[in-house]
């Protein structure tokens, strides 16, 4: 799995702030953005992420392309509704043998690899035979298993994106949409910290709303230190909160 961040609001946080600060001001946002200072801007943030008060936040967005997920990966990213996709096409986009995703669970264990992977060169086979007899690529499609690799291109504001992190960084999520949600999140934390500090699935912030699926499980969410230990006990970037 690939995953670039192409572009983001600049200044993304200092863009939110001045669009929080507006609200509440007699002169425009143009003018507020100059005067205020980092330590005024991180303190609007935390006041506006603590009150729920998240539509400032949809004023930062991020494109990201995305390359090397399965289409089912693609199909549960595009559920996510308050964003934007571009997705290489199937249907003018004609692969001689196209990429699969394997599941690490059918990687690990050789025999199935081999039985997922005949399965799905077959279907590349057929695919391939419809092409040849003129059936166009739209149509031949319909035999193309889900672990097709697909690209795409997101944009989505930090709002959707804090949505997105709390659903897919989830333990219940895939494997394969909370890698790539855990990658998305690494690329936007350094560029807005304050927004996305305590980012994750709804464990790092209080307690599992998963209720009999709580997963129990303490997981790692990024490589800088927030673990979560338990329901009561969690630990964000290496301080017990
Ligand atoms: C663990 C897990 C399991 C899942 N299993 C299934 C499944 O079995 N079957 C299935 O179909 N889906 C499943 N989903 C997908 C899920 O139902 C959502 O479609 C997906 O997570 C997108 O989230 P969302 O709908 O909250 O918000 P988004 O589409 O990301 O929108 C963000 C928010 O905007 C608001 N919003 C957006 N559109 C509307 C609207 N039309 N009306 C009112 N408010 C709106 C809501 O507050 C929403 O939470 C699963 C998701 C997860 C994380």
């Amino acid at each position: 799995m690939s995953v670039t961040l192409l572009a983001n609001t600049p200044n993304p946080e200092r863009v939110v702030a001045a669009a929080a600060r507006l609200c509440y001001a007699p002169v425009g946002a143009a003018d507020l953005i100059e005067g205020l200072t980092g330590e005024e801007v991180g303190k609007l943030l935390r006041t506006i992420l603590k009150s729920g008060h998240l539509s400032v936040c949809e004023h930062a967005t991020f494109t990201f392309a995305i390359e090397g997920i399965s289409r089912a990966c693609s199909h549960q990213l595009v559920r996510h509704r308050v964003a934007s996709y571009s997705q290489q096409s199937q249907r003018y986009v004609k692969l001689s043998k196209p990429p699969m995703i394997i599941p690490p669970e059918v990687e690990a264990r050789p025999e199935l690899a081999a039985e997922f992977i005949a399965a799905a060169e077959a279907a590349y086979a057929n695919y391939h035979s419809l092409l040849e007899a003129g059936v166009e690529a739209e149509d031949a499609r319909y035999l193309l298993p889900q672990a097709v690799e697909t690209k795409i291109v997101v944009t989505m504001n930090a709002r959707e994106l804090l949505h997105l992190f709390t659903l897919r960084t989830c333990e219940r999520a895939q494997w394969e949409i909370r890698a790539l949600a855990e990658e998305m999140l690494k690329l936007v934390l350094p560029l807005a910290p304050t927004i996305f500090a305590k980012a994750g699935p709804a464990c790092v912030r209080g307690r599992c709303p998963e209720g009999k699926f709580y997963c129990q499980k303490p997981r790692k969410l990024t490589s800088d230190g927030l673990i979560v230990v338990d329901e009561k006990t969690w630990v964000y970037r290496g301080q017990e909160v």
